[in-house]
């Protein structure tokens, strides 16, 4: 279990110290929208404690991350992303600098729903 970071935006927004528009939360995972988003669905899903990065992942951190993921499709769903194979979603973890990594606190962005600018 790594320690919050006080520095971190996203520590902050588990700690109710910054506002986010919340998904979902649990003991050990928060989602949330996404301040900025690309596209009509667009939320991030982290792990509450402060692991930096997918280069920070250890063994032991798989029934968590295991369990993260396995709430994606729920949660795509419930923010209104179609059902597969019609609708679906895009599942994205950028790591490090050349990963375009900007927070550094683990993350997956969940990114759905019609994508007008691939019509006509
Ligand atoms: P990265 O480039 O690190 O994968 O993406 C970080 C994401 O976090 C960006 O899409 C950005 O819009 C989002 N973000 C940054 N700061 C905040 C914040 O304070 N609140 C929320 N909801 N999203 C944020
Ligand atoms: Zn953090």
């Amino acid at each position: 279990m790594r320690n919050a970071d006080p520095s971190c935006i996203f520590c902050r927004i588990v700690a109710g110290q910054i506002p986010a528009r919340k998904v979902y939360e649990d003991d050990d995972v928060l989602a949330f929208h996404d301040i900025n988003p690309w596209a009509p669905v667009h939320f991030l899903l982290i792990p509450k404690q402060h692991i930096v990065s997918m280069a920070h992942v250890q063994a032991d951190d798989a029934p968590l991350l295991g369990r993260l993921l396995a709430l994606v499709p729920k949660l795509a769903q419930q923010e209104g992303c179609r059902p597969y194979p019609e609708g679906g979603f895009r599942l994205v973890t950028n790591t490090g600098a050349d990963g375009g990594q900007e927070v550094q606190h683990l993350h997956f962005h969940v990114i759905g729903g019609p994508r007008p600018w691939l019509k006509g």
